[in-house]
């Protein structure tokens, strides 16, 4: 492997190899041949960031995006009226990339909601310049937002994002809640790096009012340097969180929510755990992704995607999309295989996925 493969999508181009349909029962939704049924559109809408998190981006950033090939408001607008309308999605979250960086993002935001009212729409962000916008978002029709914060150590925080940006971050924070967008979630990924100051993050995020989720890293990084056995193991966080904190057993938000709980010291306070690689959830996964450029991808390690930007701009219907949507989600594949011998990491890194 070489060390910085990003990768392009392989486009199954304007259905012509569109994935085979074969076995798939005549319903609208967006089943797979696992009985699973996506109904979480995760849509990601740009490939820049204003950090590089060394376990996402490449020191240089993502390869850019040309413009044109980047969704508009109005194509996103009309994927999510399709992926509600006809296909079943539930909720709606953009991420990137960095949603923030797109000047347009409440433009898409409002999009959004016209083409589906009522339907949950949230993004997964750094926080970094929310402090401004939130307002914005909020009228447009944001609902809701989960911020990723790794560490409140500032020069930790400088050296894991290569970038001293810690106290924008928490501005982010502060103006999520101040917008009324809570209970704000915080997002973790769990690292060697980052253990010995989990219990201070913790400790921090229940004084803020945040629902902290830490997140096993998983083999998604630019740089490939993940390794099975230098990463943490929710395990080993669990044992290092109860030195400190009392944790026990709470039940999920949902079932088929990825992260287990735990609450701190009797509750009400809670910390969630993403064990995406030690207790995979794939069997319950219901996410169907599509890329800033346009394609569908199944599973986040699933290089295989299938283009619907071609459909919607060279006149395909709305019927034709959805049945080209379907195919690629029919399609997905039945998990990471993280754990298989001869598991290859995807061509494309979490950044240019979106988380
Ligand atoms: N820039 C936004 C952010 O950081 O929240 C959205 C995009 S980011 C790719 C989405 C989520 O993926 C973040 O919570 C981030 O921490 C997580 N993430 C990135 N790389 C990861 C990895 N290798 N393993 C696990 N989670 C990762
Ligand atoms: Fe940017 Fe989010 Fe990746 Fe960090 S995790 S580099 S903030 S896209």
């Amino acid at each position: 492997m070489t060390a910085l493969n990003l990768g392009l999508p392989r486009y199954r181009q304007d259905g012509a190899d569109a994935p085979s349909m074969l076995g798939r029962p005549n319903v609208p939704g967006l089943v797979d041949s696992f009985g699973r049924v996506a109904r979480d559109l995760r849509i990601s809408i740009t490939e820049k960031c204003s950090l590089r998190c060394t376990y996402c981006m490449p020191e240089q950033g993502l390869p850019a995006i040309p413009r044109d090939n980047l969704l508009t408001p109005a194509e996103i607008g009309r994927l999510v009226r399709i992926g509600v309308r006809d296909l079943g999605v539930r909720e709606v979250r953009f991420t990137g990339g960095e949603p923030l960086m797109r000047a347009d993002l409440a433009d898409i935001i409002a999009r959004s909601s016209d083409a589906a009212p009522g339907i949950d729409l949230s993004i997964t962000s750094n926080g970094i310049g929310l402090d401004k916008r939130v307002a914005a978002l909020v009228a447009a029709g944001l609902t809701r937002i989960n911020i990723s914060l790794d560490t409140v150590d500032r020069a930790h925080f400088a050296e894991l994002t290569r970038r001293d940006r810690l106290p924008d971050v928490i501005a982010g924070i502060h103006a999520a809640h101040a917008a009324g967008l809570t209970p704000l979630k915080l997002n973790a990924v769990l690292m060697r790096e980052t253990l010995p100051g989990a219990a201070d993050l913790l400790a921090w995020a229940i004084t803020e009012g945040c629902r902290l989720r830490f997140i096993e890293q998983m083999p998604l990084d630019a740089d490939h340097r993940w390794a099975r056995d230098h990463m943490v193991p929710a395990s080993e966080l669990l044992a290092v969180l109860s030195e400190r904190f009392e944790l026990t057993e709470a039940p999920r938000e949902d079932p088929s929510a990825p992260a287990e709980l735990w609450y701190v010291d009797g509750g009400p306070a809670t910390v969630g755990i993403i064990a995406s690689v030690t207790r995979s959830f794939c069997a319950d996964c219901d996410r169907t992704r599509v890329t800033a450029e346009g394609t569908v991808r199944s599973c986040l390690f699933g290089d295989n995607e299938t283009d619907l930007r071609t459909l919607l701009r060279n006149g395909g219907t709305d019927a034709a999309i959805a049945e080209l949507w379907r195919g690629a989600m029919w399609a997905k594949q039945a998990g990471h295989g993280i754990d298989v011998a001869g598991f290859v990491p995807p061509e494309r890194s979490m950044g240019a996925i979106g988380g």
